[in-house]
């Protein structure tokens, strides 16, 4: 018998820095258990070390979630593993930016396929084991890119885009069965993945955004948290954006 068996265990990918690091601290925090995924072992390994080191309840799961298979015996291998799966967080994401009429279809079909095909694989390798429960938590990360959209970024926000509607419609699906799906979409958020903006591209960016800042993963993890909860019961098929006002 699991030794988290009396804990909600969530499954996080893109788990190993940035937002989903601040979300697998945040959910560990909760009193969750946490499964944190990513390609890179190493990574994640010394984030369970030092979360385990402070009590928390952290494993690592070291995988591509591009590879559908491998993705979808990670999901299975958790439930068998702890007998349940109660919160799916798809945040691991990626940008291959370029102006579309130069894009390469790899560049599209690249972001595509971790951004929105791996979140579907996950959504239905988790479900069952939430419908049989009838309580689960479905949260999807996408992007103001994903509502406003953003010149550079063609592929990017057709998968935010896309991710949204698909949750949506996840969420039409399982709602009779107590399992809520929700995006939330965060705008410029300090991460490795908007460090390599050019400072005047992060100024310029900085003045689009109604509150004259960009984000934190804690920010974004607050979030998620509240979603994941109890008390976000009532709340499905939604997409709580957390960028600033960029989107309003
Ligand atoms: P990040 O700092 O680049 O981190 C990405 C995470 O995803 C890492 O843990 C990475 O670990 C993992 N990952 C990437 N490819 C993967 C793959 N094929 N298989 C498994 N894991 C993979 O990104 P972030 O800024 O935190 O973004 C997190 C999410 O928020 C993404 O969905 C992103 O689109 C979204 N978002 C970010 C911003 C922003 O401004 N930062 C804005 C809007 C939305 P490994 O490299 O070890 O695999």
């Amino acid at each position: 018998m699991s030794t988290t068996q009396n804990k909600r265990v969530a499954f996080v990918t893109g788990g190993s820095r940035g937002i989903g690091e601040a979300i697998v601290q945040r959910l560990a925090a909760d009193s969750m258990h946490v499964v944190a995924v990513a390609r890179n072992g190493e990574k994640l390994a010394g984030l369970v070390a030092g979360l385990t080191a402070a009590g928390h309840s952290v494993e690592a799961l070291a995988l591509d979630v591009g590879d559908g298979m491998a993705l979808a015996a990670g999901v299975e291998q958790i439930i068998e593993t702890h007998g349940r799966l109660d919160v799916l967080v798809n945040n691991a994401g990626i940008t291959r930016d370029g102006l579309f009429m130069r894009m390469e279809d790899k560049d599209f079909d690249d972001v595509i396929n971790i951004n929105l095909r791996a979140a579907f694989v996950a959504c239905r390798a988790a479900a069952r084991s939430m419908i049989r429960a009838k309580w689960g938590r479905i949260i999807n990360i996408a992007s103001v890119s994903g509502i406003i959209g953003n010149a550079g970024q063609v592929n990017y926000s057709a998968s935010k885009a896309g991710l949204i509607g698909m949750t949506k419609s996840i969420a039409r699906e399982l709602a009779g069965k107590q399992v809520t799906a929700n995006c939330v979409a965060p705008g410029f958020t300090t991460t490795d993945m908007t460090d390599v903006l050019p400072p005047q591209i992060k100024e310029k960016v900085q003045e689009m955004i109604p509150l004259r800042r960009f984000g934190t993963p804690a920010e974004v993890a607050h979030v998620v948290s509240f979603l994941a909860g109890d008390a976000a019961g009532y709340i499905t098929g939604q997409v709580i954006a957390v960028d600033g006002g960029m989107s309003m």
